[in-house]
């Protein structure tokens, strides 16, 4: 039988003779209880769904760590008792994580380790803990990932749509006119866009991106990771329309847009002109920016000028 071809020199892993013959003695990897955990603010990426994508690292963090700052203490709790960890637990949400910096600096100043978590993921992608990091970082702390599971990068590996440059947009504003503001400044972004999303929201929201962004590949990511986890691809038009007269589905989403076709801006009849110019107007002149749009949109010089002159009075 033909053997692969990593299996010339023997079983897959075992080592390669080195120049003089001698098999070389492949490092144990290092015991995480045996290395010392220093002292400083550790960010601590915990599973999305599948409680096996919790890392070693993740929990010997937070076994050893002298505080656990949580997002929701009867979340974290309960990860931490199925994993067997006890630790002294303190919250921090958007609503008081102002209020609970000077505390959690004290605790950083006396040499303490302290893990930050979130409910699920990585802390701060549209979690709590930014200011925490920012004011640790202020005042002089060490501040240490441990990465792992975020839903951004996991829908992202399963797209097939281009990674090499991505743009985290989160969650879009509820309003309607306010999600459809923001989606006009995302139209000519050349990167693959990727959205949360509440199930409620998903029916309008698809259909907005199809509106505003013109019916590009997408993938729609439900549960990911978990029992029911669902992952559909399609054009936004296609995607929009399979949930359109659908109950709105549960769980989790991440919503995936692949960028803009290469050959020219997305010129979509709906595009919102009154944002575009806003954008525009913000960095560049009057006239710079109504040259800039009227060319790209195919439009008038002279109505987008007259709408720009509105704008900005
Ligand atoms: N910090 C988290 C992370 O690193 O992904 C995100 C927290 S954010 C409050 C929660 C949102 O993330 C959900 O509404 C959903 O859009 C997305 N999400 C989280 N877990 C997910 C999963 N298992 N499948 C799909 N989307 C998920």
């Amino acid at each position: 039988m033909k053997r692969a071809k990593d299996q010339v020199s023997g079983q897959i892993g075992e080592p390669e003779p080195n120049a003089q013959g001698s098999k070389r003695q492949p490092k144990p990897a290092p015991d995480p209880a045996e290395q010392t955990l220093g002292p400083g603010l550790y960010v601590v990426a915990t599973p999305i769904g599948n409680l096996g994508d919790m890392s070693p690292r993740a929990l010997d963090v937070l076994r050893r760590a002298d505080l656990v700052v949580a997002e929701d203490t009867r979340v974290t709790g309960k990860l931490l008792s199925i994993m067997g960890i006890k630790r002294p637990m303190i919250s921090y949400t958007e609503h008081n994580d102002q209020a609970r910096n000077p505390a959690l600096l004290a605790a950083l100043d006396k040499g303490q380790v302290v893990a930050l978590v979130s409910d699920a993921g990585t802390p701060l992608i549209s979690d709590p803990g930014q200011r925490l990091v920012a004011a640790a970082v202020q005042a002089g702390h060490k501040i240490v990932p441990v990465p792992g599971p975020s839903a951004v990068i996991a829908a992202l590996s399963v797209a097939g749509l281009p990674t090499d440059r991505f743009m985290f947009v989160g969650f879009l504003p509820a309003r309607p006119k306010a999600r459809r503001d923001e989606l006009a400044g995302l139209i000519n972004i050349p990167a693959t866009l990727i959205f949360y999303e509440a199930p409620h929201r998903l029916i309008e929201t698809l259909e907005d991106l199809n509106e505003l962004l013109g019916p590009r590949p997408a993938m729609v990511a439900r549960e990911l990771t978990k029992f029911y986890e669902e992952i559909r691809r399609g054009s936004l038009a296609e995607l929009s329309n399979a949930v359109k007269d659908q109950v709105p589905p549960r769980g989790e989403i991440v919503i995936v847009v692949a960028p803009p076709p290469k050959e020219g801006i997305v010129d979509h009849a709906s595009f919102d002109l009154d944002q575009v110019l806003k954008t525009a107007l913000d960095q560049y002149s009057l006239k710079d920016a109504v040259a800039a749009i009227a060319d790209a949109h195919g439009l008038n010089r002279r109505d987008v000028y007259a709408r720009a002159l509105t704008l900005k009075k």
